[in-house]
C-alpha cells in the first residue's frame, strides 16, 4: 500500500515512522510520500490560506494550491519525502509465520482512481468497518487541512482524480488534519495482512464483531490483592470463549448500548444481557400428590425454557385467612362443588431470566396440570416466602 499526506506540517507524520507502521516500512508492505503543500505555494510568504468569502474569522485554505497538489500527487509525478522506518527492527519470525498462517486479502473498496481521505469534523465518521475495507487499498491519499478548513471547490473537483472521502474521527474539533491521518492511517495499516504478527489478534479486537472487547488479563494471578476471574483458569476453551462473549456483551451494553442493535444476538447472549432476578408468586389450586411430581419436574422444565431457578417455596394456606379465596370460589362456580382433594397452595419461584415477566408467569402455569386453578404474576427481584405473606405463611405463633 502507498499512502501520500499532503500537509503544511510534513514533520507531524514522524510517527508513522515508529512501532509497527515502521516495520511494515522496513518490510515493504508499506511506502509513505509526506508532501510539504507550500512547495506548490509561490510569493515570499508562500501563503496557502486567505480570508474565507462571506466574512466570519479565520481562515481557508486556497484552490489554487490544494488542486495542483492533488493533480500532482494522483498523476504520481511527486514521490515527496518517502519515510523509512525509525529504527531497524529484529526480523524475527513472528506468530503467523511460525504458524505457517500466510496474508489473505479482503474484500472491499477497489478501483483505478486512488482514494483520497480528507479529515474534517464535518465528515462521515471513521469505523473499524471503513479501516478494514481500505486496508485493501493500494493508494490511499490525504489531504490535511489548517485553519478553518479547505475551500470545498477542492474537495468537488478532485471527484475527477479520486474517490473522494470527508471523514471526522470525532464529534471534536482538532486544530488540524495531521493527528486525525496518524488515527487512520494506524488503524488501516495494521489491518493489511502481514502487519500483525498475529492476525488473529485483530480479529478479536473490539468492533470486529461489532462489540467492545472484554477486560484481558496476564500474570501475576493476584495482584495488589485482585484476582484474574477463576474462568479463565478452567481449561475449558468453551467456557471460556463463552465468558469472554459475555464480558464483550455487557461492557457493550453498559458503555455503548446503540452498538447492540446491529448485533445478531443468539439464546445465550440475551441471557447473558437480559437475565435479571424474578420471583413469580402464585395462588395454585392443586392436589398436593399433584403438585408434588410437578414441582420435582419445575427446575430442570424451567430451566431449559429460560428460568434459571435458585429456590421453590410452596405453602398450603390456611383458607380460614382467605375465606373469599378468589380461586376457591371461581372452582365452586365452574365445577358445581366445593375443592375435595385440590388444596390452596401459595408458590413462589425465584430465580433469573432474560424473559418477559409475563411469560415467565405462563412458563410456571403451563408445567401445573392442565386445568389448574390459578392466579398470580411475576416481578422482578426476588422473594422471601413469609415476608409480607399472607397469614398462611406467618409465624403461627405471633
Ligand atoms: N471549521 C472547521 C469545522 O468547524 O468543521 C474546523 C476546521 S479544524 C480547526 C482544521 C482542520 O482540522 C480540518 O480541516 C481537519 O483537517 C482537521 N480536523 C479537525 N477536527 C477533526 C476531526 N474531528 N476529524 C477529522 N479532522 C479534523
Amino acid at each position: 500500500m502507498r499512502l501520500d499526506v499532503i500537509t503544511i506540517f510534513p514533520e507531524y507524520l514522524d510517527p508513522l515512522r515508529h512501532a509497527l507502521l515502521g516495520k511494515a516500512l522496513e518490510r515493504g508492505i508499506l511506502e509513505v510520500g509526506v508532501h510539504d503543500l507550500r512547495n506548490w505555494a509561490s510569493g515570499g510568504h508562500r501563503a496557502v490560506d486567505d480570508t474565507p468569502f462571506g466574512g466570519g474569522p479565520g481562515m481557508v485554505m486556497m484552490p489554487e494550491i490544494w488542486g495542483p497538489a492533488l493533480d500532482d500527487v494522483a498523476a504520481g509525478t511527486r514521490d515527496g519525502t518517502v519515510l523509512d522506518s525509525a529504527t531497524p527492527h529484529l526480523d524475527a519470525p513472528r506468530h503467523d509465520e511460525l504458524n505457517g498462517i500466510s496474508g489473505h486479502s479482503y474484500e472491499g473498496e477497489s478501483g483505478e482512481l486512488p482514494l483520497l481521505i480528507v479529515p474534517t469534523p464535518a465528515g462521515e465518521p471513521f469505523t473499524q468497518e471503513m479501516a478494514r475495507q481500505w486496508s485493501n487499498e493500494s493508494h490511499i491519499v490525504f489531504a490535511c487541512g489548517r485553519y478553518e478548513g479547505i475551500d470545498q471547490r477542492v474537495v468537488d473537483d478532485a471527484a475527477q482524480r479520486y474517490r473522494v472521502r470527508e471523514i471526522s474521527i470525532g464529534d471534536y474539533v482538532l486544530v488540524g488534519g495531521e493527528v486525525a491521518v496518524l488515527v487512520m492511517a494506524e488503524a488501516i495499516v495494521r489491518l493489511i495482512p502481514g502487519v500483525l504478527g498475529n492476525r488473529s489478534s485483530h480479529e478479536e479486537d473490539s468492533f470486529s464483531d461489532g462489540l467492545l472487547e472484554g477486560p484481558s488479563y496476564t500474570k501475576p494471578r493476584t495482584w495488589r490483592g485482585r484476582e484474574v476471574p477463576e474462568v479463565l483458569f478452567s481449561g475449558d476453551h468453551g467456557r471460556i470463549a463463552r465468558w469472554r462473549r459475555d464480558q464483550a456483551l455487557l461492557r457493550t451494553q453498559e458503555r455503548r448500548p446503540e452498538l447492540l442493535d446491529t448485533v445478531e444476538l443468539s439464546d445465550a447472549d440475551e441471557r447473558a444481557l437480559y437475565s435479571r432476578n424474578v420471583a413469580t408468586d402464585l395462588n395454585v389450586l392443586i392436589n398436593p400428590a399433584d403438585w408434588g411430581r410437578a414441582v420435582a419436574k419445575l427446575p430442570k422444565k424451567l430451566r431449559k425454557a429460560g428460568f434459571d431457578v435458585t429456590d421453590i417455596h410452596a405453602e398450603i394456606v390456611d383458607l380460614t385467612c382467605e375465606p373469599d379465596n378468589m380461586l376457591v370460589t371461581q372452582f365452586e362456580q365452574t365445577e358445581g362443588h366445593v375443592p375435595v382433594t385440590e388444596v390452596l397452595h401459595r408458590v413462589l419461584v425465584n430465580g433469573r431470566s432474560h424473559l418477559d415477566l409475563r411469560e415467565l408467569t405462563q412458563l410456571v402455569v403451563r408445567n401445573l396440570p392442565r386445568g389448574t386453578y390459578w392466579y398470580g404474576t411475576t416481578d422482578e427481584g426476588h422473594r422471601e416466602p413469609g415476608i409480607a405473606a399472607a397469614c398462611a405463611w406467618q409465624d403461627p405463633g405471633s
